[in-house]
Order: structure tokens, then C-alpha cells, then sequence
């Protein structure tokens, strides 16, 4: 299988390791987490349907569902391969997996299928790569870099199956039912300047409306800020005074080759400064910011 998913956020963090200095120790972190995700999308995709793992097809990705005991295996190796890179704290939480039995490392899968603890670092870093491979999104990228949604919904089209509770807007990913990581801007063929959310596990895009709060829905202007910074102009934070919530946006139609999650996870310092005036992630990233 291509992998163009992947190969697009290491070469997105190896070409952000020289102009984020302030993010190096992270971003070379990521860069072998994101060789050890790709290896169990690789390994999903040719054990395939031994571990029952199949596309989303319309509906919502039922994670909680998955053979846990049969994928547990993969979840070892991925740990194997943490724990040289980790930080101490990472490393630490690895070995202390590896030295539990399967039965309970395959418990810390169900436990964070079920949950989705945005915290839980490690059985959420292995499951994004499950995920994402699950979604279809980790297939070669078509010419703009950005794959369609999967199930054949429309991005502009009615709110689909997955959409849950009455409102009209899809605060959760239609495909796996997470909240958004990052909005996106980008010029699409008959729709400038469309805005799109990026789902924080199997990175899934959908529409979304401009002005909108990804979170409460609230569409009141005076409540919604932007907040750019010099050094960063592609990454703007999306405050929503009504819930002080945030999001991080990232402007595609400034920088082309930016990669929403990448550049959100190079961007610490604007979480910084959002925590500094009491604002909270939609969702935090996979480093916790
Ligand atoms: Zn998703
Ligand atoms: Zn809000």
C-alpha cells in the first residue's frame, strides 16, 4: 500500500525540525512515531480481515468492536519501538506496558476504543495509525494532497448517519465520531476560502462553516476572534468566546504543503499563549497541547 499520509507528515515535521527550533526534541520524536504508525497500518492492511478491520462504509467507526486480543500483538511491537525514541516519561509508560501481560495491554486498548481519554499518549498514538488506515486515509493522495472523505457523503451534502445529536453541524468526524484536531483553509474548485475540520484520530476532513464555533456552534461575530502571529502567518487560533474553547487553523491557501496535524503539533507556543488567556483546546493533540 502507498502511504501517503504518512510519508506527508514526516517530510512535513523533517522540513519544520530547521524553522521550529523551539519544537526540535518533539518533532524529531514524531518523526519515529510517525514511521512506527505507519508500520501498523502496514501490518493491518496485510493481516486485514484476520483482525476484522475494515473500512468505515458509511457509518460510523465502531473502534470498541475491534478484536482487541488479536490486535494486541501489534500494539507490543509498536510499544518495542517507543520505547528507544520516548522521552523518559514515554519510555517509562512503554516499558511498564511491555512488562504487563497481553491480556492487559489488550485491555488498554479496549479501555481508550471506549473512552478516547485524548491523554492516554500511547494506546491513542497506536490506534491513529489503526484508524487511519480503517478511514482509507492513509491511501496515496490524489494531485491537492487531501483525500474525499469516504461513504460517499458529499462534503457540502446533508448531515449523514454518523452526525450525532438533533444539530445540523457535524462537530465529530462523520467517519470515526472524534472531535476535530484542526480546521483547514483552502481554495477547492467552486469554493474559495472553504473551511474544513480535521479529525484528531483517522484524519478524515469534512466541511464545516466559516465563522462557527467547532464546538458550542455559536455563529455570534462579536464572540468569535482570530489570532494571527507573525512568525507563524499559515496557523491562526479560532477562539469562541461563548465557550472559550479554540482551535488552530491552518491556512493552506498561505502555506500548500502545511500538514494541519504536523503544524499544529510545531506550534506549541500559540497553545501557550491561548492557555495564558483561559482558553481550552477543542481537543488536545497527541503531545497534549
Ligand atoms: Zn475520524
Ligand atoms: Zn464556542
Amino acid at each position: 500500500m502507498s502511504a501517503g499520509l504518512w510519508r506527508r507528515r514526516r517530510s512535513r515535521a523533517i522540513e519544520l525540525l530547521s524553522s521550529a527550533p523551539h519544537a526540535d526534541e518533539m518533532l524529531e520524536f514524531y518523526v519515529g512515531l510517525v514511521e512506527l504508525q505507519e508500520a501498523v497500518a502496514d501490518e493491518v492492511s496485510r493481516a486485514g480481515e484476520g483482525f476484522a478491520v475494515h473500512g468505515a462504509e458509511g457509518s460510523v467507526m465502531q473502534l470498541e468492536q475491534l478484536p482487541a486480543d488479536a490486535i494486541e500483538p501489534l500494539f507490543a511491537d509498536f510499544l518495542l519501538g517507543v520505547e528507544p525514541i520516548g522521552t523518559v516519561v514515554i519510555a517509562g509508560a512503554a516499558r511498564a506496558l511491555l512488562d504487563c501481560d497481553a491480556a492487559e495491554r489488550a485491555q488498554t486498548l479496549r479501555t481508550f476504543w471506549l473512552q478516547r481519554s485524548p491523554a492516554d499518549f500511547l494506546p491513542r498514538a497506536f490506534t491513529e495509525g489503526l484508524a487511519c488506515f480503517m478511514a482509507g486515509r492513509d491511501a496515496a493522495a490524489p494531485a491537492d494532497g487531501h483525500v474525499q472523505a469516504k461513504g460517499g457523503q458529499s462534503e457540502d451534502g446533508p448531515p449523514t448517519d454518523g452526525e450525532r445529536g438533533a444539530s445540523a453541524l457535524q462537530m465529530r468526524c462523520p467517519v470515526c465520531g472524534s472531535p476535530p484536531q484542526a480546521s483547514v483553509l483552502r481554495d477547492d474548485p467552486g469554493a474559495l476560502g472553504r473551511r474544513l475540520l480535521v479529525c484528531s484520530l483517522c484524519a478524515t476532513d469534512w466541511a464545516f462553516p466559516r465563522l462557527t464555533c467547532a464546538h458550542c456552534g455559536s455563529v455570534d461575530a462579536d464572540l468569535l476572534h482570530l489570532h494571527e502571529v507573525e512568525s507563524v502567518p499559515h496557523v491562526r487560533i479560532e477562539e469562541c468566546a461563548a465557550c472559550t474553547r479554540y482551535i488552530k487553523a491552518v491556512d493552506l491557501r498561505k502555506l500548500g504543503n502545511a500538514e494541519p496535524i504536523v503544524d499544529d503539533l510545531a506550534t506549541p507556543e500559540l497553545d501557550l499563549w491561548a492557555d495564558h488567556r483561559g482558553l481550552v483546546k477543542i481537543h488536545p493533540n497527541l503531545l497534549g497541547l
